[in-house]
Protein backbone atom coordinates (compact mmCIF):
# COMPACT_ATOMS: atom_id res chain seq x y z
CA UNK A 1 0.00 0.00 0.00
CA UNK A 2 1.00 3.45 -0.76
CA UNK A 3 2.72 4.85 2.63
CA UNK A 4 0.77 8.56 2.48
CA UNK A 5 -2.23 8.65 5.14
CA UNK A 6 -4.16 11.33 6.88
CA UNK A 7 -4.11 11.07 10.84
CA UNK A 8 -6.98 12.60 11.89
CA UNK A 9 -7.25 12.93 16.22
CA UNK A 10 -11.28 13.32 17.13
CA UNK A 11 -9.94 14.31 20.22
CA UNK A 12 -7.88 17.37 19.22
CA UNK A 13 -11.03 18.40 17.34
CA UNK A 14 -13.15 17.97 20.70
CA UNK A 15 -10.65 19.77 22.47
CA UNK A 16 -10.52 22.63 20.05
CA UNK A 17 -14.47 22.83 20.27
CA UNK A 18 -14.37 23.46 23.84
CA UNK A 19 -11.49 25.96 23.40
CA UNK A 20 -14.20 27.73 20.89
CA UNK A 21 -16.83 27.50 23.50
CA UNK A 22 -14.60 28.77 26.31
CA UNK A 23 -14.51 32.16 24.02
CA UNK A 24 -18.02 31.65 23.03
CA UNK A 25 -19.73 33.04 26.51
CA UNK A 26 -23.21 32.85 26.65
CA UNK A 27 -23.73 32.75 22.70
CA UNK A 28 -24.03 28.94 21.18
CA UNK A 29 -22.13 27.27 18.71
CA UNK A 30 -22.39 26.42 15.24
CA UNK A 31 -19.79 23.79 14.50
CA UNK A 32 -18.76 24.90 10.93
CA UNK A 33 -18.64 21.70 9.06
CA UNK A 34 -18.96 22.59 5.44
CA UNK A 35 -16.55 21.28 2.15
CA UNK A 36 -16.62 17.95 4.03
CA UNK A 37 -15.41 19.58 7.60
CA UNK A 38 -12.87 21.19 6.03
CA UNK A 39 -11.57 18.05 4.32
CA UNK A 40 -11.72 15.83 7.86
CA UNK A 41 -14.96 13.91 6.95
CA UNK A 42 -18.42 15.04 7.90
CA UNK A 43 -19.30 12.09 9.70
CA UNK A 44 -16.27 12.01 11.53
CA UNK A 45 -16.42 15.77 12.68
CA UNK A 46 -19.88 14.99 13.91
CA UNK A 47 -18.80 12.34 16.46
CA UNK A 48 -16.48 14.55 17.49
CA UNK A 49 -18.61 17.71 17.26
CA UNK A 50 -21.30 16.20 19.29
CA UNK A 51 -20.61 18.99 21.94
CA UNK A 52 -21.63 21.96 19.47
CA UNK A 53 -25.35 23.24 20.03
CA UNK A 54 -25.81 23.21 16.09
CA UNK A 55 -24.21 22.62 12.35
CA UNK A 56 -23.31 24.72 9.95
CA UNK A 57 -23.27 23.65 6.44
CA UNK A 58 -23.21 24.68 2.37
CA UNK A 59 -25.91 22.34 0.72
CA UNK A 60 -29.15 20.35 1.55
CA UNK A 61 -27.47 16.81 0.49
CA UNK A 62 -24.90 17.88 3.48
CA UNK A 63 -27.79 19.16 6.04
CA UNK A 64 -29.49 15.68 4.78
CA UNK A 65 -26.44 13.31 5.45
CA UNK A 66 -26.26 14.73 9.04
CA UNK A 67 -29.76 14.22 9.86
CA UNK A 68 -29.28 10.89 8.64
CA UNK A 69 -26.10 10.11 10.76
CA UNK A 70 -28.63 11.27 14.25
CA UNK A 71 -27.77 14.44 14.29
CA UNK A 72 -30.84 16.55 16.28
CA UNK A 73 -29.38 20.09 16.46
CA UNK A 74 -30.25 22.78 14.30
CA UNK A 75 -28.52 22.77 11.24
CA UNK A 76 -27.61 26.27 9.24
CA UNK A 77 -27.58 26.17 5.76
CA UNK A 78 -24.71 29.02 5.43
CA UNK A 79 -25.66 30.31 1.35
CA UNK A 80 -29.73 29.25 2.39
CA UNK A 81 -31.64 27.44 -0.82
CA UNK A 82 -30.53 27.49 -4.48
CA UNK A 83 -33.87 26.98 -5.57
CA UNK A 84 -37.55 26.85 -4.51
CA UNK A 85 -37.75 23.40 -4.40
CA UNK A 86 -35.25 23.37 -1.21
CA UNK A 87 -38.06 24.71 1.04
CA UNK A 88 -40.04 21.72 1.57
CA UNK A 89 -37.12 19.96 2.80
CA UNK A 90 -36.24 23.02 5.17
CA UNK A 91 -39.14 22.24 6.83
CA UNK A 92 -39.46 18.44 6.93
CA UNK A 93 -36.05 18.24 7.74
CA UNK A 94 -35.41 21.41 10.54
CA UNK A 95 -32.95 23.23 8.61
CA UNK A 96 -32.61 26.55 9.06
CA UNK A 97 -31.54 28.32 5.85
CA UNK A 98 -29.68 31.92 5.14
CA UNK A 99 -31.56 33.92 3.26
CA UNK A 100 -29.38 36.47 1.62
CA UNK A 101 -31.98 37.76 -1.50
CA UNK A 102 -34.98 39.07 -2.24
CA UNK A 103 -35.54 36.14 -4.41
CA UNK A 104 -35.05 33.96 -1.56
CA UNK A 105 -38.31 35.90 0.07
CA UNK A 106 -40.33 35.42 -3.12
CA UNK A 107 -40.00 31.61 -3.20
CA UNK A 108 -40.90 31.35 0.60
CA UNK A 109 -44.19 33.65 -0.34
CA UNK A 110 -45.05 31.36 -3.38
CA UNK A 111 -44.22 27.97 -1.96
CA UNK A 112 -44.79 28.48 1.62
CA UNK A 113 -43.06 25.38 3.52
CA UNK A 114 -45.38 22.80 5.02
CA UNK A 115 -44.96 24.53 8.61
CA UNK A 116 -43.07 27.55 9.13
CA UNK A 117 -39.32 27.61 9.42
CA UNK A 118 -36.49 29.52 11.11
CA UNK A 119 -34.36 31.54 8.66
CA UNK A 120 -31.39 33.53 9.15
CA UNK A 121 -31.31 36.72 7.14
CA UNK A 122 -28.19 38.31 5.98
CA UNK A 123 -26.54 41.63 5.54
CA UNK A 124 -24.21 42.56 3.91
CA UNK A 125 -21.93 45.52 6.47
CA UNK A 126 -18.98 45.94 3.57
CA UNK A 127 -17.58 42.10 2.32
CA UNK A 128 -20.23 42.95 -0.50
CA UNK A 129 -20.79 39.75 -1.10
CA UNK A 130 -23.68 38.01 -0.26
CA UNK A 131 -26.48 39.87 2.38
CA UNK A 132 -29.24 42.66 1.75
CA UNK A 133 -27.65 46.19 1.64
CA UNK A 134 -28.08 47.50 5.48
CA UNK A 135 -29.54 50.59 4.29
CA UNK A 136 -32.90 47.88 3.23
CA UNK A 137 -33.00 46.29 6.32
CA UNK A 138 -36.25 47.92 7.22
CA UNK A 139 -37.70 46.07 3.81
CA UNK A 140 -35.74 42.67 4.50
CA UNK A 141 -36.40 42.73 7.70
CA UNK A 142 -40.57 43.72 7.73
CA UNK A 143 -41.15 41.34 4.38
CA UNK A 144 -39.20 38.77 6.26
CA UNK A 145 -41.57 38.82 9.46
CA UNK A 146 -44.54 39.15 6.51
CA UNK A 147 -44.00 35.61 5.77
CA UNK A 148 -46.24 32.72 6.92
CA UNK A 149 -43.86 30.43 5.78
CA UNK A 150 -41.15 32.22 8.79
CA UNK A 151 -41.54 31.33 12.14
CA UNK A 152 -38.42 33.14 13.73
CA UNK A 153 -35.88 34.98 12.37
CA UNK A 154 -31.73 35.46 13.34
CA UNK A 155 -29.82 38.56 12.16
CA UNK A 156 -26.54 38.02 10.37
CA UNK A 157 -23.54 39.31 9.13
CA UNK A 158 -20.02 38.03 8.01
CA UNK A 159 -16.77 39.39 8.19
CA UNK A 160 -14.16 40.55 5.73
CA UNK A 161 -11.08 41.24 7.86
CA UNK A 162 -11.62 40.08 11.21
CA UNK A 163 -8.31 38.20 11.05
CA UNK A 164 -6.47 41.41 9.52
CA UNK A 165 -5.44 44.44 11.63
CA UNK A 166 -8.57 46.30 10.21
CA UNK A 167 -10.58 44.26 12.27
CA UNK A 168 -14.33 44.03 12.69
CA UNK A 169 -15.76 47.49 14.03
CA UNK A 170 -16.12 49.51 10.56
CA UNK A 171 -18.72 46.55 9.94
CA UNK A 172 -20.05 45.36 13.26
CA UNK A 173 -21.00 48.96 14.15
CA UNK A 174 -23.23 49.74 11.52
CA UNK A 175 -24.78 46.67 11.79
CA UNK A 176 -25.20 46.62 15.31
CA UNK A 177 -26.40 50.35 14.70
CA UNK A 178 -29.25 49.06 12.66
CA UNK A 179 -30.14 45.47 14.07
CA UNK A 180 -30.54 46.85 18.14
CA UNK A 181 -33.81 48.62 17.28
CA UNK A 182 -35.24 44.70 16.41
CA UNK A 183 -34.11 43.18 19.48
CA UNK A 184 -33.88 39.98 17.35
CA UNK A 185 -30.94 37.33 17.68
CA UNK A 186 -28.01 37.98 16.14
CA UNK A 187 -24.69 36.01 14.91
CA UNK A 188 -21.55 37.39 13.23
CA UNK A 189 -18.48 35.97 14.35
CA UNK A 190 -16.35 33.46 12.42
CA UNK A 191 -13.40 31.43 14.02
CA UNK A 192 -11.28 34.93 13.88
CA UNK A 193 -13.74 37.21 15.24
CA UNK A 194 -14.76 34.92 17.96
CA UNK A 195 -11.24 34.44 19.41
CA UNK A 196 -10.50 38.18 19.04
CA UNK A 197 -13.72 40.65 19.09
CA UNK A 198 -15.87 39.79 22.29
CA UNK A 199 -18.30 42.04 21.18
CA UNK A 200 -18.96 39.90 17.92
CA UNK A 201 -20.61 37.03 19.86
CA UNK A 202 -24.37 37.72 19.57
CA UNK A 203 -26.52 34.19 19.84
CA UNK A 204 -24.76 32.78 17.83
CA UNK A 205 -21.23 31.71 16.69
CA UNK A 206 -20.06 30.45 13.73
CA UNK A 207 -16.60 28.92 14.27
CA UNK A 208 -14.53 26.43 11.17
CA UNK A 209 -11.28 26.89 11.02
CA UNK A 210 -10.27 27.04 14.37
CA UNK A 211 -11.75 23.18 15.15
CA UNK A 212 -9.59 22.27 12.98
CA UNK A 213 -6.42 22.91 14.87
CA UNK A 214 -5.63 25.90 12.44
CA UNK A 215 -5.38 29.53 13.43
CA UNK A 216 -6.98 32.37 11.30
CA UNK A 217 -3.98 35.11 11.83
CA UNK A 218 -0.89 35.23 10.73
CA UNK A 219 0.67 36.82 13.87
CA UNK A 220 -0.94 34.13 16.10
CA UNK A 221 -0.21 30.48 16.11
CA UNK A 222 -2.93 28.01 16.56
CA UNK A 223 -0.48 26.47 19.87
CA UNK A 224 -0.80 30.42 21.03
CA UNK A 225 -4.22 29.84 20.63
CA UNK A 226 -4.88 26.52 22.76
CA UNK A 227 -5.34 24.94 19.91
CA UNK A 228 -4.27 21.08 19.37
CA UNK A 229 -3.47 19.77 15.36
CA UNK A 230 -6.23 17.41 13.98
CA UNK A 231 -5.04 16.82 10.70
CA UNK A 232 -1.60 15.56 10.17
CA UNK A 233 -0.50 14.56 6.55
CA UNK A 234 2.48 12.20 6.55
CA UNK A 235 4.04 9.64 4.55
CA UNK A 236 7.53 8.14 3.80
CA UNK A 237 10.41 8.10 1.36
CA UNK A 238 10.07 5.41 -1.21
CA UNK A 239 13.14 6.50 -2.69
CA UNK A 240 16.54 7.98 -2.19
CA UNK A 241 19.01 10.17 -4.90
CA UNK A 242 22.30 11.44 -5.01
CA UNK A 243 22.69 14.33 -6.49
CA UNK A 244 26.50 15.33 -7.91
CA UNK A 245 26.78 19.82 -7.98
CA UNK A 246 24.90 21.05 -10.69
CA UNK A 247 22.55 17.99 -10.89
CA UNK A 248 18.78 18.86 -11.00
CA UNK A 249 15.23 17.17 -9.95
CA UNK A 250 12.15 16.76 -11.03
CA UNK A 251 10.10 18.59 -13.99
CA UNK A 252 12.01 21.80 -14.60
CA UNK A 253 14.71 20.74 -12.59
CA UNK A 254 13.60 23.92 -10.42
CA UNK A 255 16.53 22.48 -7.99
CA UNK A 256 19.79 21.97 -8.48
CA UNK A 257 22.27 21.00 -6.21
CA UNK A 258 25.25 23.09 -4.95
CA UNK A 259 27.36 20.04 -3.82
CA UNK A 260 26.63 16.42 -3.70
CA UNK A 261 23.60 15.58 -1.92
CA UNK A 262 20.93 13.19 -0.99
CA UNK A 263 17.34 13.69 -1.94
CA UNK A 264 14.86 11.93 -0.30
CA UNK A 265 11.58 10.89 -2.84
CA UNK A 266 8.21 11.72 -0.99
CA UNK A 267 5.17 9.65 -1.83
CA UNK A 268 2.72 12.80 -1.70
CA UNK A 269 2.08 15.07 -4.85
CA UNK A 270 -0.49 17.93 -5.81
CA UNK A 271 -3.22 14.78 -6.58
CA UNK A 272 -2.97 13.97 -2.92
CA UNK A 273 -3.63 17.57 -2.03
CA UNK A 274 -0.35 18.95 -1.40
CA UNK A 275 0.08 22.33 -3.13
CA UNK A 276 1.78 22.53 -6.02
CA UNK A 277 2.66 25.67 -6.44
CA UNK A 278 5.03 25.38 -3.06
CA UNK A 279 8.84 26.26 -3.95
CA UNK A 280 11.61 24.79 -2.77
CA UNK A 281 12.28 25.42 0.80
CA UNK A 282 8.75 24.92 2.06
CA UNK A 283 8.61 22.85 5.69
CA UNK A 284 8.77 19.40 6.22
CA UNK A 285 9.36 16.84 8.45
CA UNK A 286 12.07 13.83 8.17
CA UNK A 287 12.39 11.35 11.06
CA UNK A 288 10.92 14.37 13.18
CA UNK A 289 13.80 16.55 11.86
CA UNK A 290 13.35 19.75 10.07
CA UNK A 291 14.04 19.86 6.68
CA UNK A 292 12.37 21.40 2.97
CA UNK A 293 10.90 20.45 -0.33
CA UNK A 294 13.22 20.37 -3.16
CA UNK A 295 11.91 21.53 -6.85
CA UNK A 296 8.64 21.06 -8.79
CA UNK A 297 6.16 19.21 -6.78
CA UNK A 298 4.68 16.28 -9.06
CA UNK A 299 1.15 14.48 -8.80
CA UNK A 300 2.70 11.72 -7.06
CA UNK A 301 5.56 12.66 -5.53
CA UNK A 302 8.12 15.46 -3.62
CA UNK A 303 11.88 15.36 -2.99
CA UNK A 304 13.10 16.22 -0.03
CA UNK A 305 16.38 17.71 1.19
CA UNK A 306 18.29 14.84 3.54
CA UNK A 307 21.29 17.00 4.05
CA UNK A 308 20.90 17.25 7.63
CA UNK A 309 18.92 13.69 7.98
CA UNK A 310 21.57 10.98 7.74
CA UNK A 311 19.53 8.67 9.36
CA UNK A 312 16.50 9.24 6.56
CA UNK A 313 16.38 6.73 4.07
CA UNK A 314 14.04 4.58 2.24
CA UNK A 315 10.42 4.30 4.73
CA UNK A 316 11.33 7.08 7.03
CA UNK A 317 9.08 9.14 8.36
CA UNK A 318 7.80 12.47 6.20
CA UNK A 319 5.29 14.63 8.30
CA UNK A 320 4.15 17.27 5.41
CA UNK A 321 1.98 19.20 8.34
CA UNK A 322 0.18 18.25 11.87
CA UNK A 323 1.50 17.03 14.50
CA UNK A 324 4.88 19.09 14.86
CA UNK A 325 4.73 21.53 11.92
CA UNK A 326 1.58 23.91 12.02
CA UNK A 327 -0.28 23.50 8.79
CA UNK A 328 -0.27 27.55 9.10
CA UNK A 329 3.40 27.50 8.31
CA UNK A 330 3.43 25.18 5.76
CA UNK A 331 0.37 27.12 3.88
CA UNK A 332 2.25 30.50 4.44
CA UNK A 333 5.75 29.03 3.19
CA UNK A 334 3.57 27.77 0.05
CA UNK A 335 1.54 31.07 -0.53
CA UNK A 336 -1.71 29.96 0.27
CA UNK A 337 -4.05 29.42 3.63
CA UNK A 338 -4.23 26.25 6.00
CA UNK A 339 -8.55 26.62 4.62
CA UNK A 340 -6.85 25.28 1.27
CA UNK A 341 -4.69 22.99 2.23
CA UNK A 342 -6.92 21.36 4.67
CA UNK A 343 -10.27 21.10 2.09
CA UNK A 344 -7.72 19.83 -0.81
CA UNK A 345 -6.70 16.50 0.75
CA UNK A 346 -7.67 14.38 -1.74
CA UNK A 347 -10.25 11.17 -1.59
CA UNK A 348 -7.39 9.02 -2.13
CA UNK A 349 -5.64 9.93 0.71
CA UNK A 350 -6.48 7.34 3.63
CA UNK A 351 -7.67 8.30 6.66
CA UNK A 352 -6.41 6.79 9.63
CA UNK A 353 -8.67 8.13 12.65
CA UNK A 354 -7.13 8.49 16.25
CA UNK A 355 -8.13 9.55 19.51
C1 LIG B 1 -17.21 29.28 6.42
C2 LIG B 1 -18.01 30.25 7.20
C3 LIG B 1 -17.75 30.46 8.56
C4 LIG B 1 -16.57 29.83 9.28
O1 LIG B 1 -15.42 30.62 9.07
P1 LIG B 1 -14.01 30.27 9.72
O2 LIG B 1 -13.13 31.38 9.30
O3 LIG B 1 -13.59 28.96 9.13
O4 LIG B 1 -14.21 30.19 11.19
C5 LIG B 1 -18.59 31.31 9.25
N1 LIG B 1 -19.61 31.94 8.63
C6 LIG B 1 -19.88 31.77 7.32
C7 LIG B 1 -21.02 32.51 6.70
C8 LIG B 1 -19.08 30.94 6.56
O5 LIG B 1 -19.35 30.78 5.26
Amino acid sequence: MRPIQARISVGAMAHNLRVARSHAGAARVFAVVKANAYGHGLSRARRALAAADGFAVLTLEEAANLRQMGVEQPILLLEGIFGPDEIAACAELDLWPVLHHHVHLDWLQQQPPARPIQVFLKFDSGMHRLGFPLADHAAAVARTKSLAGVAGLTLMTHFAQADEAAGVGWQLQPFLEQMARYGLPWSSANSAALLRYPDTLGTWVRPGLMLYGASPFADVSAEQLGLRPVMTLQSEIISVQILQAGEGVGYGQLFRAERTMRVGVVACGYADGYPRHALTGTPVLVNGRASRTLGRVSMDMLCVDLSECPDAGVGSRVVLWGEGLPVDTVATAAGTSSYELLCALAPRVPIEEAD
